[in-house]
């Protein structure tokens, strides 16, 4: 029973993907004498938890109820008081949690808080499943920096463009609107100014998607980007461009006047490790990096990667000169190779889609 009310926890906290960030998805569902009275799901940053939807629900029927939470109670006063409090105050007998939130705020504090005040506490139940939804959210607080999934889309000889630089388009139809599909589940969409000057894309969530949009970065060292390009008069999404730290405040300001924001570094080059920590401070949780090959090759050789996106098309480009899907320097050996496993495998129309995972 306490994985059946779980799994419907668990529905709907998935229910808000791609619209919780920086915080977590959790789903919560309130059982008083076998019968659900309550349940609700975190739907955006700033407002209610789960529980407190599910709470509210519930109403005086919460008092001797059963709470499943797909993620510990939290303990500590952020945007909103404390759910474990509320808990208490709200007299329920037992809670089901799905996993502990390593946020060291809460980490296992809001479970202590339960039992301290005479909950039965219950963890556990369908971790797996609670953890794999909130990867992202879990990375980010504990490394402090985004998630990072590298997405392309090849030929089957691994090429993500000819050797003159076309990439449009390697796969159909379909495998394209999934990947408009997949940049929604994320922050920010990074490329290099490699690809901003060879196809001038958007970069934008279509194909009938309305609400927030990722935030575009540009990696640009010497601020190349045209200010005729899309990402920069669009006005569709932020932008964001990273550039190095010889890059003028009179070279910036035509595109801070486009309303796009530029990152400077400290150094006059873009080194991976000490962006994700930029994006981090600045509540990016996770980044959909989509090329080029330039710049697939730096978080290779950083190994900055959590999860790969490989859209294949059944073509065969061929070419010594044609970019394959991970350029840059690459490792020299191969135990240095990183080793990836396979989570996914899809067939999107006539392309193949796998996930795989570090
Ligand atoms: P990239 O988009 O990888 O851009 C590379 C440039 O980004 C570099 O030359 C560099 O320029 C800048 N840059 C800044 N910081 C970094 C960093 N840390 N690491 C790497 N580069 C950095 O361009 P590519 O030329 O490799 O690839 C473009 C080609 O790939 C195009 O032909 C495009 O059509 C294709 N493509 C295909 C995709 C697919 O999925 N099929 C997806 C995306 C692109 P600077 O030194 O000036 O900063
Ligand atoms: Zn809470």
């Amino acid at each position: 029973m306490d994985e059946r009310y779980m799994r419907f926890a668990l529905q709907l906290a998935e229910s808000a993907s791609g619209q919780t960030s920086p915080n977590p998805l959790v789903g919560a569902v309130v059982v008083k004498n076998g019968e659900i009275v309550g349940f609700g799901a975190h739907l955006k940053a700033g407002e209610p938890h789960a529980e407190v939807h599910a709470l509210r629900m519930a109403g005086e029927k919460a008092e001797g109820a059963t709470v499943y939470v797909t993620l510990e109670p939290c303990s500590h006063y952020g945007r909103t008081p404390p759910c474990a409090d509320l808990l208490i105050e709200k007299k329920v007998k037992r809670v089901v949690v799905a996993t502990t939130d390593p946020n060291p705020l809460v980490a296992g504090k809001g479970i202590e808080k339960l039992r301290r005040a005479g909950i039965d506490v219950t963890v556990g139940v369908l971790k797996e499943e609670a953890d794999a939804l909130n990867e992202m959210f879990f990375h980010y607080i504990s490394t402090k920096t985004p998630y990072v999934t590298l997405k392309y889309a090849m030929s089957l000889d691994g090429k993500i463009a000819t050797k003159t630089g076309e990439s449009k388009w390697i796969t159909s139809e379909d495998a394209r609107r999934d990947v408009h599909r997949e940049r929604r589940m994320h922050d920010a969409i990074v490329v290099g100014v490699g690809t901003i000057l060879a196809d001038d894309p958007s970069l934008t969530v279509r194909f009938g998607h309305e609400g927030k949009q990722p935030i575009r970065i540009v990696l640009d060292t010497h601020l190349r980007t045209p200010l005729h390009a899309n990402v920069v008069t669009d006005r569709m999404a932020p932008t964001w461009i990273v550039v190095g730290h010889h890059v003028t405040e009179e070279q910036m300001k035509p595109y801070e006047h486009a309303g796009v924001q530029i990152i400077r570094m400290n150094e006059n080059k873009i080194d991976v490790p000490t962006l994700l920590l930029e994006l981090g401070k600045r509540n990016v949780m996770s980044i959909f990096v989509e090329g080029g090959a330039h710049v697939h090759g730096s978080f290779l050789r950083s190994r900055s990667v959590q999860q790969v996106l490989a859209y294949i098309a059944p073509t065969l480009i061929g070419g010594n000169e044609a970019p394959s899907a991970v350029g840059g320097e690459g490792f020299g050996r191969m135990m240095d190779a990183l080793r990836l496993q396979v989570k996914h495998v899809q067939m999107i129309g006539r392309d193949i889609k796998i996930v795989a995972k570090g």
